[in-house]
């Protein structure tokens, strides 16, 4: 690859959000030579401590009420992930006509190396890692990056040199792309997920397509078979885990490609047809970069799916207890639901996020003895699942505590809550780990 021109040198730029993926923007703009100002409407310790850092490194820090004001002298404007694009301070700097991307956009414009991008609702993290494990496994010096929480620009600002970059996208990163274009581009799955954020399905949607956007006939898209997807330009290979259309393919716990066997699955700690599918897609980037599978199989036998994700935390009593706090909406639910056997007691409920959870009510009828409901929406979701007995409760503890009591020898208790955790945790870490505590607690 020829090296990328630097056109950030001597630019007046102003980066909006004091965020990780903030402080690492207006680093790597430092490091090109920009001149860097970083604009955050909020105030508080963590603000200030942010703010003195990098006003340490010559970045010039405004935060609180005077965020907001007038933005005419810059050039570029950098937008965080977390900020939405109606807030004053966007809606100021895109009055102006500033050109505004993200940080992602800025790190890819100076990035040398192959880029794996990896989008979806669920699993984009559990296939990051496992995607960047197996072509490490492959030989090749690769990075996870970007949502799954080291920022992009922060690796490339090590100077360190990458076969490849494994990244995490989320559709608010993708909302601010312009030349983005990955080498591989992974598209999970689509369901119902942030409709606080966004009007509906269709604008969540087209974020998330915008993967595809930049791509040609050089570069390769992995992507379920039997998908609705728009004609793409990208060379496709396609994954199923129940059908037999696809290149790569499930029959039994064997991942095959083009009928030949891969991996069986067995031999790893990925349980459950979805986690199947996450390591299809991550053998569909090696397939499409040439890595050797045979050692990308290897690999996936040593890896251990991150914590809150369908995580077995213990037995107690005869109960198998599993953490599943980071399943935030509806289809992560439903597959942590299908990837256990055995009499189930279900935790679930939590933040109003916008959707209901009528569309797995039959599936719930049908695998779950008893639901216990916690948070804002337990009234909501007694209500949807009217045909499986539930008891709403008013804390995890309780929740925790109920279903000791009603479990009985070889049952699961699952906590899949559904939904995001804000109206009673910080976040689904905190909600899993107070989870793991209540459960750790019980008598053996
Ligand atoms: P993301 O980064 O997209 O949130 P994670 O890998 O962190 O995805 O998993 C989030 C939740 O989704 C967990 O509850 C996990 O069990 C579930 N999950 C993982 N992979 C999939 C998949 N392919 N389809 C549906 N749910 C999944």
């Amino acid at each position: 690859m020829t090296p990328k021109a630097n056109p950030y040198r001597g630019k007046k730029t102003v980066v909006l959000g004091l965020g990780r993926s903030g402080i690492a923007a207006a680093r790597f703009l430092l490091r090109c030579g920009a001149h860097v100002t970083v604009c955050d409407s909020g105030e508080s310790e963590v603000i200030s401590e942010r703010a003195e850092l990098l006003r340490k490194e010559g970045v010039v820090v405004i935060s609180g009420e005077g965020a907001a004001g007038d933005p005419a002298h810059y050039e570029m404007a950098i937008l965080s992930p977390g900020i939405e694009e109606t807030t004053p301070l966007v809606l100021n700097v895109k009055g102006k006509g500033i050109p505004l991307i993200g940080e992602l956009e800025l790190a890819f414009s100076l990035c040398e190396c192959p880029v794996v991008a990896i989008t979806g609702s669920n699993g984009k993290t559990t296939t990051t890692e496992l995607t960047t494990l197996m072509l490490q496994g492959a030989g090749l010096r690769s990075a996870s990056c970007g949502n799954i929480g080291t920022p992009m620009s922060e690796l490339i600002m090590t100077g360190d040199v990458w076969d490849v970059l494994i990244a995490e996208v989320s559709s608010f990163q993708l909302e601010t792309i312009k030349t983005f274009r990955p080498k591989v581009a992974l598209w999970l799955n689509l369901s119902p997920n942030h409709l606080d954020r966004y009007p509906s399905m269709k604008e969540y949607r087209e974020a998330k397509l915008r993967i595809f956007e930049n791509q040609q006939e050089s570069e390769w898209a992995v992507v379920p078979s039997g998908n609705d997807l728009p004609e793409l330009k990208a060379r496709s290979l396609t994954f199923s885990v129940t059908s037999p259309e696809g290149d790569l393919t499930l029959q039994g716990t064997e991942i095959f490609y083009l009928g030949t066997p891969l991996l069986d699955l067995s031999k790893t700690q990925l349980r459950g047809p979805h986690n199947a599918a996450n390591a299809m897609a991550a053998f569909g980037a090696g397939i499409a970069l040439g890595a050797d599978l045979r050692k990308m199989g290897e690999a996936i036998c040593n890896y251990t799916p991150p914590a809150h994700r369908c995580e077995f935390i213990g037995e107690r009593g005869g109960v198998r207890w599993i953490n599943d706090s980071k399943a935030t909406n509806l289809d992560a639910m439903e597959q942590a639901i299908r990837s256990v056997e055995g009499p189930l007691i279900l935790i679930a409920g939590g933040k109003d996020k916008g959707f209901e959870f009528a569309p797995i009510a039959s599936l719930v009828r049908e695998r779950v003895e008893l639901a216990i409901l916690i948070g804002e929406m337990r009234h909501r979701i007694a209500h949807d699942w009217e045909w499986t007995p539930s008891v709403i409760v008013g804390s995890l503890e309780e929740a925790v505590t109920l279903a000791a009591e009603k479990g009985r020898e070889g049952a699961i208790v699952l906590f899949s809550p559904g939904t995001s955790s804000f109206d009673m945790f910080r976040d689904y870490i905190q909600r899993g780990e107070t989870y793991r505590r209540l459960v750790e607690r019980l008598p053996h």
